[in-house]
Order: structure tokens, then sequence, then C-alpha cells
């Protein structure tokens, strides 16, 4: 249940609301909004009576929360999330582009594709330093190392940057290195790593599951959520499916989903969906069409000899050029 309170409502109001709530042995959970504060109520084992709190001092309304997901639903929060990481916004209607090659491989590498990616209009860096792979004998990512090579491109270029974390053993190494958090498609109920994820002052970049449904994906984000951390951002990768001409299929379709259901920001990454880099081209240009909160993708400069996800990185002046259409996509479509 949500209690919306008054616009202009004090915070003793707001005090005397979940001290109310309290009293009936539910939990409060006040959710600051545009131009007013909303209290959830968490924790109810059956239904609430809506008659304990609607004659409360600064109570607007009541809204049954009928979602097996709470805190990330729209019914809790009916605008948009916004989260600010340094000149992006995820959620404003804006397109933020975060860009990287799949692995950190070297200082000089991760400098260079960074100013590429950059130049062409990026506002985040992305790149594993810890990286799942399916395989044991496969390039498993060069650790602290990469951090601290990432943490040097922070330096030098001014973008913020994203990494994977895999566990909760590296996770405040990793916490202390970057600007967001990205749990990936393996982990996406790994539900200590979600708990630990909330509890961090950093924002969360969490993938979609590799054959999760919507309902699941969102209660992942919502284990981040009900730990305290509200900068969630939602990514969808591709599915599973039966198709062998693509990596995974890209689910255009749960993005207007997500929208009507949750107002975190979600961002698509066509990298990872399309595992090739001529679809990965098509499938950023839907992307922006869609009018998703961002884009991830992966950009490496010698594709060819990369360590991990070669065939589906674009090249820099490739990726320079999907920026520009992208942009142009963007314009016609807020025009019409
Ligand atoms: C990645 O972004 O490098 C990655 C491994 O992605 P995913 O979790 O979507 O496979
Ligand atoms: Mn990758």
């Amino acid at each position: 249940m949500l209690l919306v309170m008054q616009k202009g409502t004090t915070e003793d109001q707001v005090r005397a609301v979940v001290a109310a709530v309290e009293k009936k042995g539910y939990t409060a959970r006040p959710i600051p909004g545009g131009d007013r504060v909303s209290i959830g109520i968490l924790y109810n084992k059956g239904s609430v009576d809506a008659g304990h709190f609607l004659g409360l001092d600064g109570v607007k309304e009541v809204i049954p929360v009928t979602k097996p997901y709470k805190l990330v639903s729209r019914e809790f929060r009916q605008e948009n999330t916004q989260v600010k990481i340094g000149d992006a916004v995820f959620g404003n209607g804006t397109m933020p582009v975060i860009a990287g090659p799949c692995a950190v491989e070297s200082q000089k590498q991760v400098l260079a594709i960074a100013a590429s990616v950059k130049k062409a209009g990026a506002t985040l860096f992305r790149g594993g330093a810890f990286k799942p792979r399916t395989s044991p004998y496969s390039f498993q990512g060069l650790g602290k190392k990469g951090l601290e090579y990432l943490a040097r491109v922070r330096e030098e270029t001014g973008l913020p940057v994203v990494t994977e974390v895999m566990d909760t053993e590296t996770f405040d190494l990793v916490e202390a290195c970057v600007d967001v958090i990205q749990i990936g498609t393996r982990n996406m109920q790994n539900f200590s790593l979600l708990r630990r994820a909330g509890q961090s002052k950093k924002p969360v970049i969490l993938k979609r599951g590799m054959s999760a449904m919507l309902e699941e994906w969102l209660m992942a984000a919502e284990y981040i959520m009900e730990e305290g951390n509200t900068n969630v951002i939602l990514c969808e990768r591709g599915v599973r499916t039966f198709v062998r001409h693509s990596r995974n299929t890209l689910d255009l379709s749960v993005v207007p989903a997500v929208k009507k259901e949750s107002h975190l920001p979600v961002i698509v990454d066509p990298s990872h969906a399309a595992g090739v880099r001529d679809q990965v081209v098509w499938l950023a240009y839907a992307s922006a069409a869609l009018g998703v909160d961002g884009l991830m993708i992966e950009v490496h400069n010698h594709p060819e000899e990369a360590l991990s996800d070669g065939a589906q990185s674009l090249y820099p002046d490739q990726f320079a050029q999907v920026m520009e259409k992208m942009r142009a996509i963007r314009t016609i479509i807020e025009a019409s």
C-alpha cells in the first residue's frame, strides 16, 4: 500500500505518519517524489486497512499496490527515476551511451578506446576487470590491475567508469574503484550480491538474466532497492531463444513493458544481444528509435585481437558513425 502525501507536507507530518504505520506493526518507507512524498507500507501480510491512515494529517490518498514488486513499481512512484552519473542522466528523456571494451586488457588499450569513444559522444566508459567467462580456460580479466587502469581512464578523460562485480568477496574492492557497479546476466538472481549492491552508495546497472521474465528481473531490482539503493538502471541485453543467427535475441518489446511497470530507467546493450558487430549497429538504431534511457555498446580499437567478445565489438570509427545516426534517429522521434 502507498500513502500519497499532500503537496507541501512537512517533515514532521511525514514522521507522524511513519510512526502511525509502525505502530500498526508494518514497515514504512518514505519515497521522495517530484512535488510530493509518498510513504510505502512494506512487509504487510495480507491487506492493510486504508481506514487506519486516510484521516491522518497530510495524507492525500491511499493506493493499494497490487504487484509483488513494490519499490520498483509505477504504482509506488509515478515519475521516472533519474539516475545522474557525471554529465549523464538516465531517465530524463536523454540517451547517454556507455562504451568501451568487453574486458580491460592493458592501460594503453583502455586509454586509447576511452579517448575515441569520448570524442564520439559517449559519456561513460565500460570495461570488465573481473570477467564471467563460460570456460575457465578463457581470459578471466586483469582483476585489481584492471580496476587501476579504469581509475586512470577516469583521471585522464573525466569519464565515469562502469565495471561488473562478480561476487560479494570482491565487492568492496570494485565499489571503491568505480563509479557504477554492473551486475551481470549470470548474477541477476544472486541474491546476496543484490543485497550487497543495495547497501552501496554507487549506482547499479542490473542486466536482465538470460532467460528472466520481466517479473523476475523487477524482483531482482527490488532486492537492491529494498536495501536502500534507489539508483538502479535496468539493462536489456538479449535473452536465450532457439535462434542461431545471433548470440541472443534482443527483446525490444520489454522496454515499453518495463516502462509501464516500473519507474526505473531502462537501457539496452545490443552488443551482448547480437554477438556480431553487423547486427549491433542495427539493433542500436532500433533501440534509439524506441526511446530507451541509454545504451551500452562494446568498442575495441583492435577487435580482431580482443581477449573477449571481439566479434561484437565495434571499431572506433564505426562507433562514431553509429552515435551520429542514433542522434539523428532520436531527433526525428522527439520531433514527431
Ligand atoms: C558484459 O557486459 O561484459 C557482460 C558480460 O554482459 P552480460 O552479463 O550481459 O553477458
Ligand atoms: Mn562482453
